[in-house]
C-alpha cells in the first residue's frame, strides 16, 4: 500500500482522486518530503544513491555507502568514481564489457555493471568489495553533460560465491588445473586474438604412462593423491609460461603462448619428461609413472584450435608409438606414418604365425682379450614386401596388440636352445619388454625356457629398461625377486637415456648395466660430459658389485676412450653386428670366439645418412637436390654444378623449415654446407630447425592463412613466382 501512495505522489498524483484525499500525499513541490523519503530509501539500504560532476568526481554520496567503503563521506566527495572502482578482470559474466573509465568518457548509460574496489584503495583490515552500479549520463536541455546520477550497492557474497560456482565449472577439484572445459576456451581466445597479432602459440598434450596400474594395484585414492603431485610438479616447470589443464583421466594439456622456438619446446619437454617420471610417494609405498608428450605449434601447425589439438594428438601418438617416456614434435610426415603403421598392424599378426621373425644374436666381447662372453638376442622380421623392419618399429607394435607376450616367449624360447650350442661360458640375453616383465605369469614363463631347454640360469641375462619401474614399488620388487630366485642375471638395458633415477639402482638386484649409444655417440664430441657419464657409470656399477657393458661403439676414437674409462665389455659394431645362428656356429666352431675390433678411425659426430628430396635456394631460383646426410650444423647434398666454396644458399627441409647455410665444399655435383644456426632434435631421434617459415608471412604475400603444408618452401619475397634467373647448373640425380 505504501509503494502504491509513493508510486502515485512521484506520478504527480490525481487530486481529484477520492481516496487519495484522506491521505497525505507527498507533491512534487514539497521538497522536504520528497527527501525525506529519498534519506528513507538510503537508509534502509536497498540501494545507495550517487551523482557526479561533468568530471567523473563524486558530487553526492549516500551515508551508508561511505561506511560500506570505511571512509569519512568527506574524504570521498570530489575523488573520481574510477579512482575508487574497476571492472573485475575475473569476473566471468561481464569478460566483453567495456570498462568503467571507458564508459565514462564515452558518457553511456551504465546498466547493472558490477565493479569491484580497487585492491590499492582498500587499508588495513578492509575486506574486498563488489558493487553493482547503474546510471545515467545528464545532460540539460542544450545537450551540456552534467555528469552522472546512479545508485549502487553491495554485492560482495552474491558475487563471490558466483565467483567460486565459476571457478568449479572451469577447474578440476581434484588437482586445480583448469579442466577441458576452460582450456578449450582459453585456447581459442588466445588463438583468435593471437592471429589478429600475428603472435605463435605452443600447446603440450601429455599422457600418463602406467597411471591405470597404479591406480588398479594401489587403488584410486592413491592414483587420486599421484594425480595431484603430478600437477604440483608440472607447475613448478611451467609456473608463469603457460596454463595447464587436466582434460581428463591422465591427459593433460599445456597452453604455452609466444613461444615456437622448438629447441626451447624440446628441452621444457625432456624436462618435463624427466621430473614427471620420478618416484612419487605415497602413503609407505611409492610408485613410478612415466608420460609422452605430443607438440604443435600454432600458426604452423594449425590456425584454429580443433586443427592445433589434432596435430598434438597425432604428435602425443607418435610419441607414444616409438618407445615411452618421449616428446614428439607434429611434422605433415606422421600422418604418412601413421598409415605405414596401420599396414604394419595387419601383417605382424601374420608374420609370427608365417615364420617371418628370427633372432639373430650380436656378440658382448671382453676387451682386454677381444674374447666373446655373451650375445644379445635380437629380433629380425623381413616383410615380405617392404623388406626389413626395424624392431624399434614393431615392437612398439606388438606391445600394443598385446603381441609381445607370445613373441617374447617365443623369443626367449628360442634363445635358450640355441644357446645350448655354445660353449658354457658364453651367456645368452633376452630383451624384456616393460609389458611381459609386468605380466604375473613371467617367471613361470621363463623357469619353463629354461627346463625344455636344459640351459643353466646363470647363463641368461633378462634385460629391462628402466620402463619396468614404472607402476607400484611392491609389484615390481616381487617380480625382481622372484627372477632372481630362479638363479637368472638381470641386466638394466639403456641406462640413461628414459627416466634415469639413480634410486632403481640400489633396490633392484642387477648384474649388469648397458651403457646407451647415445653417451658413446657424443663421447667423442667437443661435449666431455657423456666421457665423464661413462666414467661415473662404470665405477658407480664397480662399487655395486654390477658389471658395465658399453654399447653401440663403431670407430675407434670411441673404442679407445671408453677403454680409458674403465670399461671392460663392449657391445658395438667395432666388433660385429648381430649375427645369424648359422654364421656363429662357423665361426666358433666347437672352440672359442674371438673377434678384431676393425672400424673407421674416428667416429662422424651425429651425422645422420638420409636420402630425401630438398630445396636449395640461391637468390630467387630453386634448384631440387637430393641430401645425402645431416647432422646439426651442416648437410650434404647432390645435385647442383658449378657452386663455388663461400656461396650462401638457402636448404628448403620442407615443413617450413628454411635453413641459411654457406658452401664449405664442393666436388663436382656434391655439395657441403654448414648452418648458420644449429638444427635440434625433432625428439624422435632426428633434426628439425628451431624456426619455422611463419604461415603470417606467407598470407601476407598472399598464400591463404593455414597450417604449413608438407611441399616446398619459397622464400616469402619471392611467392610472387618471379623466379630470377637460375645461375648454377642443375643435375639430375
Ligand atoms: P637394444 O636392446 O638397445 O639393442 C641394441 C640395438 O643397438 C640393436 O638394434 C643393435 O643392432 C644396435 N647396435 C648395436 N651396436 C651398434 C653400433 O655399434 N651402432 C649402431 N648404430 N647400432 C648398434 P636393433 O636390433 O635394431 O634393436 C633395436 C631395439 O629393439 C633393441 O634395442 C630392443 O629395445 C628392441 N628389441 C630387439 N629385439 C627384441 C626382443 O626380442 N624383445 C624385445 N622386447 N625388444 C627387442
Ligand atoms: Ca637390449
Ligand atoms: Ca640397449
Amino acid at each position: 500500500m505504501a509503494v502504491k501512495g509513493l508510486f502515485k505522489a512521484f506520478s504527480g498524483g490525481s487530486s481529484g482522486d477520492s481516496k487519495t484525499e484522506s491521505i497525505s500525499v507527498i507533491t512534487s513541490d514539497d521538497y522536504a518530503r520528497r527527501i525525506e523519503v529519498l534519506d528513507d530509501f538510503e537508509q534502509a539500504g536497498i540501494s545507495w544513491l550517487w551523482a557526479t560532476d561533468e568530471e567523473g568526481r563524486l558530487i553526492y554520496l549516500s551515508e551508508k555507502a561511505a561506511e560500506n567503503l570505511n571512509k569519512p563521506i568527506g574524504e570521498l566527495l570530489s575523488v573520481p568514481l574510477t579512482a575508487l572502482f574497476e571492472n573485475d578482470p575475473d569476473n566471468p559474466d561481464e569478460k566483453s564489457d567495456r570498462p568503467l573509465h571507458y564508459k565514462f568518457r564515452k558518457r553511456s548509460k551504465i546498466n547493472d555493471l558490477v565493479v569491484r574496489r580497487i585492491p590499492a584503495t582498500l587499508t588495513q583490515g578492509d575486506r574486498p568489495t563488489w558493487w553493482m552500479i547503474a546510471a545515467h549520463p545528464k545532460f540539460d536541455d542544450a545537450g551540456q553533460f552534467h555528469g552522472y546520477r546512479g545508485n549502487a550497492k553491495d554485492v560482495t557474497l552474491e558475487y563471490q560465491r558466483k565467483l567460486e560456482d565459476s571457478r568449479l565449472a572451469e577447474f578440476d577439484s581434484l588437482t586445480g588445473l583448469a579442466n577441458r572445459h576452460r582450456m578449450d576456451s582459453q585456447l581459442n581466445g588466445i588463438l583468435g586474438a593471437f592471429k589478429a597479432a600475428s603472435r605463435s602459440c605452443a600447446i603440450m598434450m601429455l599422457d600418463l604412462d602406467r597411471f591405470k596400474q597404479v591406480n588398479d594395484t594401489m587403488g584410486h585414492p592413491a592414483g587420486d593423491e599421484l594425480l595431484k603431485q603430478v600437477a604440483t610438479r608440472m607447475r613448478k616447470i611451467i609456473g608463469d609460461r603457460g596454463e595447464i589443464g587436466r582434460l581428463g583421466g591422465d591427459e593433460f594439456q599445456i597452453i604455452l603462448p609466444d613461444i615456437d622456438d622448438r629447441g626451447k619446446l624440446g628441452e621444457l619437454a625432456d624436462k618435463i619428461v624427466k621430473i614427471i617420471s620420478q618416484p612419487y610417494p605415497i602413503g609407505e609405498k611409492s610408485a613410478v609413472i612415466g608420460t609422452s608428450i605430443g607438440i604443435a605449434v600454432a600458426p604452423y601447425d594449425g590456425v584454429e584450435k580443433d586443427e592445433l589439438v589434432r596435430s598434438s594428438d597425432l604428435a602425443l601418438y607418435a610419441a607414444k608409438n616409438s618407445g615411452r617416456g618421449q616428446f614428439r614434435f607434429y611434422s605433415a610426415d606422421l600422418k604418412d606414418e601413421e598409415e605405414k603403421r596401420r599396414l604394419l598392424v595387419e601383417d605382424l599378426r601374420d608374420a609370427l604365425e608365417n615364420d617371418q621373425l628370427d633372432l639373430h644374436y650380436q656378440p658382448v666381447v671382453r676387451t682386454d682379450d677381444h674374447m666373446v662372453v655373451g650375445f644379445e638376442a635380437l629380433m629380425r622380421w623381413v616383410h615380405p614386401e617392404r623388406g626389413a623392419v626395424s624392431p624399434d618399429v614393431f615392437i612398439p607394435i606388438a606391445e600394443e596388440l598385446n603381441l609381445i607376450n607370445q613373441l617374447g616367449e617365443w623369443a626367449l624360447r628360442r634363445a635358450c636352445v640355441d644357446a645350448m650350442h655354445w660353449p658354457k661360458s658364453v651367456r645368452i640375453a633376452v630383451n624384456v619388454s616393460a609389458v611381459q616383465f609386468a605380466n604375473r605369469d613371467f617367471p613361470e614363463i621363463v623357469r619353463k625356457a629354461l627346463a625344455d631347454s636344459g640351459l643353466e640360469p646363470d647363463r641368461l641375462e633378462l634385460e629391462l629398461t628402466e620402463s619396468v619401474f614404472l607402476g607400484d614399488s611392491e609389484t615390481t620388487d616381487n617380480m625382481f625377486k622372484t627372477l632372481k630366485e630362479q638363479g637368472i642375471r638381470l641386466a638394466l638395458d639403456d641406462f640413461g637415456t628414459g627416466y634415469s633415477s639413480l634410486s632403481y639402482l640400489r633396490s633392484a638386484p642387477f648384474d649388469k648395466i648397458k651403457v646407451d649409444k647415445s653417451f658413446v655417440d657424443s663421447c667423442t664430441q667437443k661435449d666431455k660430459n657423456s666421457a665423464k657419464i661413462i666414467a661415473a657409470i662404470v665405477s658407480l656399477s664397480d662399487a655395486l658389485g654390477m658389471e658395465t657393458t658399453v654399447e653401440g661403439v663403431e670407430a675407434f676414437d670411441q673404442f679407445s676412450l671408453v677403454c680409458s674409462k674403465g670399461a671392460r665389455y663392449i657391445q658395438g659394431y667395432i666388433y660385429s653386428k648381430a649375427l645369424k645362428l648359422s654364421e656363429i656356429e662357423e665361426k666358433m666352431g666347437s672352440g672359442e670366439f674371438r673377434i678384431e675390433p676393425d672400424g673407421p678411425e674416428l667416429y662422424r659426430p651425429d651425422r645422420r645418412t638420409v636420402f630425401r628430396r630438398i630445396g636449395a635456394i640461391h637468390e630467387d631460383h630453386r634448384y631440387d637436390v637430393v641430401m645425402r646426410d645431416l647432422s646439426k650444423t651442416g648437410a650434404r647434398f647432390e645435385g647442383m654444378l658449378g657452386v663455388p666454396v663461400g656461396t650462401k644458399l638457402v636448404l628448403d627441409l620442407g615443413g617450413g623449415q628454411l635453413v641459411i647455410s654457406t658452401v664449405i665444399r664442393a666436388n663436382e655435383s656434391m655439395l657441403a654446407t654448414e648452418f648458420e644456426t644449429p638444427l635440434v632434435n625433432d625428439g624422435a631421434g632426428g633434426l628439425c630447425t628451431r624456426h619455422r617459415v611463419s604461415p603470417y608471412d606467407l598470407a601476407s604475400a598472399g598464400m591463404p592463412l593455414a597450417a604449413l603444408p608438407p611441399g616446398n618452401y619459397p622464400l616469402s619475397h619471392n611467392i610472387s613466382g618471379q623466379a630470377g634467373k637460375p645461375q648454377f647448373m642443375q643435375v639430375a640425380i
